[in-house]
């Protein structure tokens, strides 16, 4: 699949369902409404779904949420999409995760051929994990942690730069990461969806994170890529590599090989932008995937060639009105 811009489109993002067991304050408000199960697709249609998308040359899945591993009997989801790691058709079977439920799931994940996970993790700091969190346990999370590079998975952190709320922590994260030999990654807040609270309050530029973290970390640019849009430096005191995704300082649009297919079949062909296709109609329409393969085509020729998001601090709007939680970031 080559976009209008040239870009071929190898990695597809699904979100299996808008449900968390967390609230965090800058991702979700605290009273959601969540989706009606009968609109949500069943673990089939997003098998079947995702098989379309490596049959057309998508080489690299991220499952996602809400939390992905709430989804009841999602495992079976890995099981069945772990058949293209077998057959070559697929480089990478991955998840983004909060992490509370890796206990029960990572060694499963490690079977079925998961090698790395993404988990979330902004603070170190118990109390503080409450408050971003709302309803989250610290300790359950970092037992998910130990879990996971138990069961011989990569982990790599991912951390908001909240202003104000931890970015006193960055370099003890740092540490903590190069101890237990995880990458970090730093992401700027995005103005998504309706929360409570202000989000400029919380925008924090990691050009100028990056500023203050140099005065007592030796960062060296690499060329290290994990087939998403974090921009990598390596830490020469810890030997691990830090990330950062700025999609508000700088634009990472012009090597964006991605799109996002949502728990309702809904495919967004840019995170920026509202503009959409449903792939539920056309999936549900016929057991042959003619229908479904021209949709997902014509989506793909519909690709934008970026974002613009803005904080726009006069009009107190999110630049788009649906969550986080949707698209899975
Ligand atoms: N529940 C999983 C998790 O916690 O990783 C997957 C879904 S969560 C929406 C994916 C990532 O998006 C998390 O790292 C979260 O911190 C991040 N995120 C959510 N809202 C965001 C926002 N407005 N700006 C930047 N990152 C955001």
């Amino acid at each position: 699949m080559i976009d209008p811009f040239g870009r071929h489109i190898t990695y597809l993002r699904v979100s299996v369902t808008d449900r968390c067991d967390f609230r965090c304050v800058y991702c979700m408000a605290e009273d959601m409404t969540f989706l009606p199960k009968a609109e949500v697709l069943s673990l089939e249609e997003l098998d079947r779904l995702c098989t379309a998308f490596v049959g057309l040359g998508v080489r690299k899945l991220r499952i996602t949420g809400g939390e992905p591993l709430v989804r009841k009997n999602v495992v079976s989801l890995f099981e069945n999409l772990g058949r293209h790691l077998g057959a070559g058709a697929l480089d990478e079977l991955t998840l983004t995760t909060n992490g509370s439920q890796l206990p029960r799931f990572a060694k499963r994940l490690a079977e079925i051929g998961v090698r790395r996970v993404n988990v979330s993790l902004d603070t170190l700091d118990k109390d503080k994990f409450r408050a971003i969190t709302r309803w989250g346990d610290l300790d359950k999370v970092l037992a998910g942690i130990d879990a996971a590079r138990e069961a011989g998975l990569g982990v790599k952190i991912n951390t908001v730069a909240l202003k104000g709320v931890n970015e006193d922590e960055f370099d003890r994260l740092i540490e903590w990461c190069g101890e237990r030999g995880c990458d970090l990654t730093l992401i700027e807040t995005m103005p998504l969806g309706d929360i409570t609270g202000d989000r400029t309050d919380q925008y924090l530029p990691l050009s100028v994170v990056r500023a203050r973290l140099e005065r007592r970390w030796t960062l060296t640019d690499s060329e290290h890529r994990t087939g998403g849009p974090a921009r990598y430096v390596r830490v020469g005191e810890t030997g691990r590599y830090l990330g950062f995704i700025t999609p508000l300082t700088h634009n990472f649009c012009e090597s964006c090989n991605r799109v996002r297919l949502t728990c309702t079949g809904t495919l967004y062909m840019c995170l920026g932008q509202e503009d959409a296709a449903d792939l539920r109609a056309p999936l549900r329409e016929s057991d042959d995937d003619a229908v479904l393969v021209a949709a997902i085509r014509e989506a793909i020729s519909r690709k934008p060639k970026g974002h613009d998001f803005i904080i726009d601090r006069r009009n107190e709007r999110p630049a788009l009105a649906r969550h986080m939680s949707v698209t899975g970031g």
